[in-house]
């Protein structure tokens, strides 16, 4: 089939003369990397999100990195989260020389069940590493109580969760507002607000703050800035083992201005998340994806469960006939070769919710330029795979 009219990608950032303009006045201002811009936008983003510190640095994963670090986990250490996850998650717990233990995710949802985590610690659990899944916040107040109860630090995935909401003592709050110990977000062009690669740390812990500060930046006792601006001659040392893990001024100058875009990517993506779920309601065996009372997610993706008869592969290949690009379902972490054996992980339980959010669920287009002929144009796609592959026999020996 030859695809006709537009083309829908399933994701597309939203960048234009704004984020050019920035960029350029950093270029020719001489000071490239982490320096003025990046302080503004670590401001920026500590009150946008209600947080006392934001530490900017490279991407989400380096992010993960020194926030793991920071709470202390370290070689054989167990640290406990979900497989159900880009592989970032579980690559970051191994940095550090310490042991992922995946857990399941609950019914209905994506993100992980809390009722499991108990059950999964041991003495060697040195963190609880949860993620906001696709932007839908996690139920953190049970994991932040599991923590306090057992002493064990929460780190929070925040990578998808810019903007998002959680509703704390009847007052809804942004993700990233210190309810567990550190809250880790990405700023990669698949997320809501990017700065092509990108990430930031906040917290309410000063100690943990200043670790992110000197271990961004190799270890260095004083910031480049610092030492730029002196008056006197200053020579740095080196107390700690560091890495460079900065963030630039140019990245910073863009990410400016996508912070002050984000409320209103929100509101347009919230829009469309309604339609979307308006149509979907009405194609029986599609599941949309539900708020829970206390949540408002950013929507930075829209993931339907499939009937369970129907082929994932076959409705994603009929989208793309159409010129509709769709992803399946969250990877789960534990299936990649490069987790294969017992030193890469340890499983808690049973992992079915997980492989089974994976293999039936899809991830429709959604972003904040398209219109509301997109939606209708990718759900009819839909209502037509549910029809005419359902009703196709199996071809011999193809399992399902
Ligand atoms: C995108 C993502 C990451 C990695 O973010 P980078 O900024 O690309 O390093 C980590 N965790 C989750 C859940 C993500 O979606």
């Amino acid at each position: 089939m030859t695809p006709t009219g537009t083309q829908i990608p399933v994701a597309r950032p939203f960048l234009d003369e704004q984020e050019t303009e920035a960029v350029r006045r950093v270029v020719l201002s001489g000071w490239l990397t982490q320096g003025p811009e990046v302080e503004a936008f670590e401001s920026e983003f500590a009150a946008f999100v209600g947080a006392r510190h934001a530490c900017a640095v490279s991407n989400c994963t380096t992010a993960l990195h020194l926030a793991l670090q920071a709470v202390g986990v370290g070689a054989g250490d167990e640290v406990i989260t979900v497989s159900h996850s880009f592989i970032a998650t579980a690559n970051a717990i191994r940095y550090c020389g310490a042991l992922p233990v995946f857990v399941d995710i609950e019914a209905g949802g994506f993100n992980i069940d809390p009722t499991l985590i108990a059950d999964a610690i041991t003495p060697r659990t040195k963190a609880i590493l949860c993620v906001h899944q696709m932007g839908m916040p996690c139920d953190l107040a049970s994991i932040v109580a599991i923590g306090k109860r057992f002493s064990i630090p929460v780190v929070e995935d925040a990578a998808c969760a810019s903007g998002s909401e959680i509703l704390w003592d009847g007052q809804w709050e942004k993700i990233g507002k210190p309810r567990a110990d550190i809250a880790c977000f990405s700023f990669h062009p698949r997320k809501l607000l990017t700065t092509g690669d990108g990430g930031m740390l906040t917290t309410g812990n000063s100690e943990y703050d200043a670790k992110f500060r000197l271990w961004r930046q190799h270890g260095m006792s004083v910031p480049d800035t610092v030492r730029h601006g002196s008056k006197r001659v200053i020579f740095e040392s080196y107390p700690e083992l560091g890495y460079n893990y900065r963030m630039t001024d140019l990245q910073a100058a863009i990410g400016r201005i996508q912070l002050h875009r984000l409320p209103g990517f929100i509101a347009e993506r919230r829009r469309l998340a309604e339609r979307y779920r308006q149509q979907i309601g009405q194609i029986a065996g599609l599941e949309a994806p539900v708020e829970p009372s206390w949540a408002r997610t950013n929507w930075q993706s829209y993931c339907v469960r499939l009937p369970q008869w129907l082929d994932q592969r076959d409705a994603m290949q009929l989208l793309l006939d159409r010129g509709i690009s769709t992803r399946r379902g969250v990877m789960t972490i534990h299936r990649e070769k490069a987790y294969a054996g017992d030193h890469t992980h340890r499983v808690a339980g049973s992992l079915a919710r997980s492989v089974a959010a994976q293999e039936n669920a899809i991830i429709l287009p959604l972003f904040s330029q398209m219109t509301d002929t997109d939606v209708l144009t990718v759900v009819d796609a839909l209502q037509d795979a549910v029809e005419t592959l359902g009703s196709r026999p199996l071809k011999a020996g193809q399992a399902h």
